[in-house]
């Protein structure tokens, strides 16, 4: 049976062999998906055994996204973007890769939860990878605006300069502090901190979420994280964690290894954790 794997460091507590499963049985793909925890140092000596013993393919997560895109001989336009691939696939002696991140944030956002990019104002928190993954699927869907913040501010401004030396219109793309949002409301605010999973809240002021507009948080199964707070108490509407962005950047991988794109509807209510 073909193989594939999840690596990571640690790696207990990854979904992806749940929903990769669950996937293949809803698809009739015939095969195996483990979870594999790799030393610190000893990535690249991971996969190549997993290649050795007849592996098809990985994701990658955390902390080894840019050492993914390293080891591969063909990353693709997206995961060079972002200095990172959270997939790959072998072919004989080829390694492609690729980020599936932000367009499983995209569809997610688009497609489940039906908010437009497309015109809006569009508010990134965060300028680390899950940033970096993020900015060229929201680019491709054409935003009015979208300000990247960060509290280390010179990273948030050197993340933008280098996605607009590779042309990214800078009337669009813009990036600073958070006490550079000025006072207008964003459609769209995306919580790409990992201040969530220390039940801290990244300084957004509050009047730069829009009542009628989407407060998303990366993290998932977290339940109402302060950032999600903070929308509710200032009204919005529309709250969602990170679990259908989980779901759709692994139907993504699937779909590039099996050729088959599995429904996700099912599997992203069966991970839900109520935002309570
Ligand atoms: P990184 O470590 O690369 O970046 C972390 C970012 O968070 C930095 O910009 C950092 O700011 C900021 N930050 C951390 N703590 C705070 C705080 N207390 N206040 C303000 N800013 C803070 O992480 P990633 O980009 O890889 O991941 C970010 C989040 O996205 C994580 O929670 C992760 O779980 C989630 N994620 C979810 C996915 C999904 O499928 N749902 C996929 C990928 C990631 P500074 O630069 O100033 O230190």
């Amino acid at each position: 049976m073909d193989r594939y794997a999840v690596i990571g460091h640690p790696i207990g507590h990854s979904k992806s062999p749940l929903i990769h499963t669950a996937f293949a049985e809803a698809t009739g793909q015939a095969l195996v998906y483990t979870a594999i925890e790799a030393p610190l140092d000893g990535f690249a000596a991971t996969v190549d055994r997993f290649r050795a013993e007849g592996g098809r393919g990985v994701n990658v997560t955390v902390p080894f996204k840019l050492e993914a895109c390293a080891y591969a001989t063909d990353p693709a336009d997206r995961a060079r973007a972002a200095g990172a691939a959270n997939a790959l696939k072998f072919d004989g002696d080829r390694c492609l890769a690729d980020n599936f991140d932000g367009v499983g944030l995209v569809r997610d956002i688009v497609h489940n939860l039906g908010h437009a990019v497309r015109g809006r104002r569009v508010l990134l928190l965060g300028a680390g990878g899950a940033t970096r993954g993020a900015l060229l699927p929201l680019l491709e869907q054409a935003p009015a605006h979208l300000f990247v913040a960060n509290r280390s501010v010179d990273k948030a401004l050197a993340l933008v300069q280098e996605f607009v030396g590779r042309g990214a219109p800078a009337h669009v793309l813009e990036g600073g502090g958070y006490a550079d949002l000025g006072g207008d409301a964003f459609d769209v605010v995306v919580n790409a901190t990992s201040a969530s999973l220390g039940q801290a809240l990244p300084p957004v002021p509050a009047h730069a979420l829009h009542p009628d507009g989407l407060a998303y948080d990366m993290v998932y199964g977290q339940g109402l994280t302060p950032f999600l707070q903070l929308a509710q108490t200032r009204g919005v509407r529309h709250l969602a964690d990170g679990v259908g962005m989980l779901v759709e950047q692994a139907a993504e991988a699937f779909a590039w290894w099996r050729g088959v794109r599995p429904d996700t509807a099912t599997t992203i209510q069966r991970l839900r954790v109520p935002l309570i």
